[in-house]
């Protein structure tokens, strides 16, 4: 399945809330959803009765929407998260968390998790003192992420902790500002994901 080239900001309206994916601009007024709060599309503001399977369905694009994860890498991380101890929606919500682009953005270095994406792509963190620029690596609990020594000089890259501390660092991340660096010192449990998100609903989807 191809990647979403489309208005992203479409997406938030199509589910209906805010999904964050434009950075800075979706906690102002120009947030599109605040303008227009009802779905895209010339039909986009009549109401329609939807069933069951489409309210699972909808429920599983906004949580792949929200950590932009395409369908393959979602239904592994389902599998994964089956064959796992514990709650299963718990165990998928906990493995998107700890993806290496998802850390990268909690821990403020990029104003959306597209934005980091790109950064891991291109080589700006290690992990454990290691090049990483895989942004779907799972970390667990123990790992260590740092800016790059040479990305350190970048005025944009090490300002935007600073530009980023509106959003509230999750009780999972241990970050070093001055350091430059975050450590995850737990597995995300679910009432530290703000996600309104109803993985059971995800997982009934799954698991048909
Ligand atoms: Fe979503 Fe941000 Fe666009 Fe608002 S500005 S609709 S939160 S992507």
């Amino acid at each position: 399945m191809s990647r979403y080239i489309g208005a992203v900001c479409k997406m938030c309206r199509r589910e209906g809330e805010k999904l964050f994916l434009k950075g800075h601009r979706c906690y102002t007024n120009k947030c599109s959803l605040e303008r227009k709060p009802y779905p895209p599309g010339q039909h986009g503001q009549r109401r329609s009765k939807i069933s069951d399977y489409g309210i699972q369905l909808r429920e599983k694009q906004k949580l792949k929407r929200l950590y932009g994860v395409q369908e393959r890498p979602m239904k592994n991380l389902f599998e994964k998260a089956v064959r796992s101890k514990g709650v299963t929606g718990t165990n998928l919500l906990s493995a998107l968390e700890r993806r290496l682009d998802n850390v990268v953005y909690r821990t403020g270095f990029a104003a959306s998790r597209k934005e980091a994406r790109q950064l891991v792509k291109h080589g700006h963190f290690r992990v454990n003192g290691h090049k990483a620029n895989i942004p779907s690596s799972i970390l667990k609990v123990g790992d260590l992420i740092e800016l790059c020594e040479s990305s350190k000089s970048s005025s944009k890259l090490s300002g935007s902790l600073e530009a980023n501390s509106i959003r509230e660092i999750p009780a999972w991340l241990d970050v070093d500002k001055r350091g430059f660096k975050s450590t995850i010192k737990d597995l995300p449990r679910r009432e530290d994901i703000t996600s309104t998100v109803e993985e059971r609903l995800v997982v009934e989807l799954y698991s048909k």
